[in-house]
């Protein structure tokens, strides 16, 4: 590896030398809104990437869930997370995880950006999406139904 791929430093806004921001997913692929993605390490020698993902006010990833598991840490400001059947407001630092198979998504419902770190399996299954039915039985839940609607879930300011 040269140096200028080992030693990439941090530029202003959340932005890296040799990093792409690129968008989240393919357009129409899923739902999501307003969130890039940026590929911080991508190595055939890893096992797993790390990527950065990062969301404007307003914005949310896309309600998915899969067998492989996401390791979070929350890189930039505060939002809120579902994971499962719980909606937590996470802020800078925090450490979020998702297990196999659980619902998640992260929305920045604070008026201001939401980044967050998340390492990945390098191999792993394509996400699915929930059906009209299982959107039902999360909706049956009013802070979930708080948190789809980007109302504030409850959760102390
Ligand atoms: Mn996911």
């Amino acid at each position: 590896m040269s140096d200028e791929q080992v030693f990439r430093s941090a530029r202003d806004g959340f932005r890296w030398d040799g990093v792409e921001r690129r968008p989240y997913k393919d357009e129409g692929e899923a739902p999501f809104k307003d969130i890039s993605r940026q590929a911080l390490f991508v190595d055939e020698r890893l096992g797993c990437e790390l990527r950065y993902f990062e969301m404007e006010a307003g914005g949310y990833s896309t309600l998915e869930r899969h067998e492989h598991v996401h390791a979070v840490m929350i890189f930039r400001r505060r939002g809120h997370a579902l994971v499962g059947d719980a909606v937590r407001q996470v802020e800078t630092h925090a450490l979020v995880t998702i297990p196999p198979m659980t619902w998640h998504q992260f929305r920045a419902t604070r008026g201001e950006p939401l980044g967050f770190l998340c390492m990945v399996n390098a191999e792993r299954d394509r996400p699915q999406l929930p059906t009209e039915a299982e959107l039902e039985t999360l909706r049956q839940s009013s802070a979930i139904t708080a948190f789809f609607d980007g109302t504030k879930p409850g959760a102390p300011d």
